[in-house]
């Protein structure tokens, strides 16, 4: 029986190839293409534009470390907003907090729609929370409009091309620092691939830094997001996460609760330190 393949089309020589046991979803909205494939490997797929966002097998790494690092960083995290996101993870994660409200703004509605139908693995119940205000628009219009303050904003979109690469603009980090609790507001982005996509580290870092206070970056690894390290920004208007105690971080992970399966402590306080290469871009482009 010939095997079907699936190829990601992000890399111009490096390609991830997944074994597509079905294709549940091959579909155009108005912003993207969306296929959701069954994969043999990582289970159901969320593919945009030929890029993988999300698997049912290694979701948990992304969506742990991208929520708890800088919800247990800040002392009461009550009102979160969440940029993108639209497959459910990020908000399932926080919704584990005792927060007051989340905002979810997601810019398609379709990936919401069919994420629900066949990702439920990932969004659970997530979007039918009391707490969760599910938003239909562009992240740049809703932090634009500031009609409130957050105290944990996560930006869990697709990469810099097409629809996401507004949020990738000094004009959008500036409403962000002005929708942030003045105290300790905190702001966390991916930024792709440590080696397939080194630029975009130093690029979005040099940007922060023009008007945050307080930036690192932060990384893990995620099997189909393929280049190694996978790389993240941390942003605050008054936290400076490495100054953050690991006996401190201990407590509140206890006290909350959290059952999670990549996400302890020691990895919150390890995923700060990185390899010399990716030190040495960061630091090389804020003295350019
Ligand atoms: N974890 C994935 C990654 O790292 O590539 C991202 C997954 S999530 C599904 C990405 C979402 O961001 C998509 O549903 C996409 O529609 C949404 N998105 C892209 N640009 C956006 C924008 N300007 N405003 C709001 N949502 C946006």
């Amino acid at each position: 029986m010939k095997e079907t393949w699936f190829y990601e089309s992000l890399f111009p020589s490096v390609r991830l190839g997944l074994k597509v046991r079905k294709v549940l979803v091959s579909n155009k909205s108005q912003y993207q293409k969306i296929s959701i494939l069954d994969t043999y490997q990582f289970g159901k797929v969320l593919v945009l534009d030929g890029v993988v966002q999300t698997t049912e097998r290694d979701e948990f790494i992304y969506h742990e470390i991208l929520t708890h690092l800088p919800m247990l960083s800040h002392p009461q995290p009550d009102r979160v907003l969440i940029i993108g996101g639209g497959d459910g993870g990020i908000l399932r994660e926080v919704l584990k907090y005792p927060v007051k409200e989340v905002f979810l703004v997601e810019i398609d509605k379709k990936v919401i729609e069919l994420s629900k139908t066949y990702l439920s693995a990932i969004c659970r119940n997530s979007f039918n929370d009391r707490r969760a205000n599910i938003i239909i628009d562009d992240g740049v219009n809703f932090v634009k409009e500031r009609k409130r303050k957050f105290d944990v904003v996560i930006v869990d979109s697709s990469d810099p091309i097409g629809p996401a690469k507004v949020l990738f603009s000094s004009k959008f980090y500036t409403d962000v620092f002005n929708i942030l609790s003045h105290d300790y507001g905190i702001f966390v982005q991916q930024t792709g691939s440590s080696f397939l996509q080194e630029e975009e580290l130093p690029y979005v870092y040099r940007k922060l830094k023009m008007i945050f206070p307080f930036v690192t970056t932060f990384s893990t690894a995620v099997p189909t997001y393929i280049g190694g390290l996978f790389s993240f920004v941390f942003a605050s208007r008054g936290i400076d996460p490495l100054k953050i105690g690991l006996s401190q971080i201990e407590k509140r992970y206890r006290k909350s609760g959290l059952k999670t399966r990549y996400y302890n402590p020691k990895i919150h306080h390890s995923s700060f330190t990185l390899p010399t290469y990716i030190k040495e871009a960061v630091e090389a482009k804020r003295n350019g």
